[in-house]
């Protein structure tokens, strides 16, 4: 990393406060989780397969959306985690507290680009404006949680998020709701063919759709006797087995 890159990402993580939590017992079991993935730099797939809970998240937002998606949330008593755009979250910091309130906050870029196109200043900038962002909207949360646009890591990606102390998050479920032609039933049935303990499932927060299939989607996780919990608390309750770490197939690994 160049120097003046390492010296940005060494003021920036020191500038900012770090996350606040509900619970401090909880805060210390998922907080240390999480930071042993961070310092292996391994990204996350799935949380492991022996509790009952899965790990709903909303990528994209906020948006107009966001809103009702809270509002369902909410009413299935259920917690989720929200990769925002850090250029939509400076625009919506209430919706980003909000989002914090009910669930945990992960940095998904500033303008989302794909990231191989940047120069890897450009892809710290991308994270360190959004840290910032989350920052100012939840009165000192800082993320803890990255995902890459397009779920595509670079080399440059993988080096900032180490050195910002994040985890990187994929998916084991993709709901495909930011296919073209998507429709809510689609949806419902692509989540509920992958659903099972320790799934992580990719929602966007910016379709009509994907707000249409929610009431389903919660209620399928509620028949299946399964708790939506956010990242920090899945990989607190029931983290991943080394196996579900090891990358054997790129997007398979913690697939039935
Ligand atoms: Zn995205």
């Amino acid at each position: 990393m160049p120097v003046r890159a390492s010296v940005l990402v060494l003021a920036l993580s020191l500038a900012v406060p770090c996350a606040a939590w509900t619970s401090p017992r909880k805060e210390d079991g998922a907080r240390s989780k999480l930071e042993a993935l961070a310092r292996d730099a391994t990204p996350l797939y799935c949380g492991g397969r022996h509790g009952r809970y899965v790990a709903l998240t909303f990528d994209d937002g906020p948006s107009s959306y966001t809103p009702r998606v809270l509002q369902l949330l909410r009413r299935a008593r259920a917690r989720a985690t929200f990769f925002v755009v850090g250029s939509r979250a400076a625009g919506r910091p209430g919706l980003v507290r909000a989002e914090s309130l009910l669930g945990a906050v992960g940095n998904h870029t500033w303008t989302h680009p794909r990231l191989a196109s940047l120069e890897r200043r450009d892809v710290i900038r991308q994270l360190l404006r959004t840290q910032a962002a989350v920052v100012r909207a939840t009165g000192g949360v800082r993320p803890l949680l990255f995902r890459p646009p397009y779920g595509v890591g670079t080399p440059a990606e993988a080096a900032a998020v180490h050195a910002l102390g994040l985890v990187d998050v994929r998916w084991s479920v993709d709901s495909l709701d930011s296919r073209p032609g998507a429709r809510a039933r689609a949806v419902v049935g692509n989540v509920i063919a992958g659903l099972r303990p320790g799934a992580i499932v990719l929602l966007h927060d910016i379709h009509p759709w994907t707000v249409a299939a929610l009431p389903r989607i919660l209620r399928a996780v509620r028949h299946r006797g399964l708790t939506p919990v956010t990242i920090p608390e899945l990989v607190a309750l029931d983290p991943p087995s080394h196996a579900e770490l090891v990358p054997v197939r790129p997007s398979g690994r913690c697939t039935p």
